[in-house]
């Protein structure tokens, strides 16, 4: 690897390997690869191009222009792209004209589309208090749909990584109540940590977006899940560290033996959040290492002492050894904020086969 540089390894064939495994368990239904914030930084054209080989044809993203560059990487691919944000003012041209559909959200939206004559998704809010229609403001839309094609009717969990959680079957009662009134559109209530919930939460399809990237859909449980991402940095320097000196900005860290030090090239700039010390570790020379002192903007320092550790050698921060969720709870973060960050300056790589046959 060059000598100043974090890189990120993506596995296609473990995200692949994820998909199969969330397939499996959502029954029947349509799995339905979530791909916004260029596939949760993972690469939203390859892991959608890797995605399509396992049977996927419907795709969601949270913006217009992330719909549209999937498009482009989709070429030919007869795929459904859903856009979350819906037709905001404005969008309804550029969504039409890369055949995208859009998840409308509130009447004003509603009031864009109608009339296009083009199929749409529908969000009820359920209880998230985000994006979508009450249930009143659904209840009249489904009186009067006017020309409005509602293909797939859709909500959201607010806690679905928490399965005891008491809004999950409120959630599902209400979102069963609603479905009743939009007969012919078929209906989608969960996203990863939705599939884990049982069948009841399945419906018609099921939208996983972090299981797919390796992130754990529920807490404190895992699923079994491949991990998709590696990032790794080279050593730049190695220094010893007498008894009583202090490591890195603030002084926060102050040595009580002698330590010896590598210093690697990575930081929060590439997506290492500042918190991860100092509980973090990272992996290196066959052994987990403790972060010695803040993680600053392009540099972290690890404990080697008595390691066999030179400069240039790598140093795993996320993968095998490392989980992203061990990873992100020790940077009090959500596998969420971490994947989409660790794609900013890393260079990225893919591996695995982008046009291998469905498994
Ligand atoms: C992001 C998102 C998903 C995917 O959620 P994960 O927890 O990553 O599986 C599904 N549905 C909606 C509406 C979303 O915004």
């Amino acid at each position: 690897m060059p000598a100043d540089a974090a890189r990120l390894t993506i596995d296609l064939d473990a995200i692949a390997a994820n998909y199969r495994l969330l397939r499996d368990a959502a029954g029947g239904a349509e799995t339905a690869p979530v791909v916004k914030a260029d596939g949760y930084g993972m690469g939203a054209g390859q892991a959608a191009l890797r995605l399509w080989t396992q049977g996927a044809r419907t795709f969601y993203v949270a913006r217009l222009a992330e719909g549209e560059a999937l498009r482009r990487a989709l070429g030919e691919r007869q795929a459904a792209i859903l856009v979350f944000d819906g037709c905001p003012a404005g969008a309804g041209g550029r969504l039409k004209a890369s055949g995208l559909i859009p998840v409308l959200n509130s009447g004003d939206q509603i009031a864009a589309w109608a009339g296009t004559g083009e199929p749409c998704a529908l969000h009820v809010d359920t209880g998230m208090n985000r994006l979508g229609l009450t249930l009143a403001e659904a209840a009249d839309l489904a009186a009067a749909p006017g020309g409005l094609r509602i293909e797939l009717l859709l909500s959201h969990l607010a806690c679905a990584g928490q399965p005891g959680h008491a809004l999950n079957t409120r959630q599902l009662e209400r979102f069963t109540t609603v479905r009743r009134l939009f007969p012919k559109a078929r209906a989608s209530l969960s996203s990863s940590g939705g599939i884990f919930l049982g069948a009841d939460y399945h419906f018609d399809q099921v939208r996983p977006g972090v299981a797919l990237y390796g992130g754990e859909p529920h807490d404190n449980q895992s699923a079994r899940l491949s991990p998709v991402a590696l990032l790794e940095a080279p050593i730049l320097q190695i220094r010893d560290v007498p008894a009583g000196d202090s490591i890195g900005y603030g002084a926060d860290f102050v040595a009580d033996r002698p330590t010896t030090v590598a210093i690697v090239s990575a930081g929060f700039a590439d997506g290492y959040l500042r918190a991860s010390s100092p509980d973090g570790g990272v992996w290196l020379a066959g052994a987990r290492r403790r972060l010695l002192g803040r993680v600053s903007m392009d540099l972290i320092a690890v404990d080697v002492t008595g390691a066999d550790a030179r400069p240039g050698d790598p140093v795993e921060l996320i993968g095998p050894h490392l989980t992203l969720d061990e990873a992100a709870r020790a940077a009090s973060a959500s596998a969420y904020e971490f994947l989409v960050r660790i794609g900013q300056r890393s260079r990225r790589r893919w591996v695995g086969e982008a046009s291998a046959p469905v498994a």
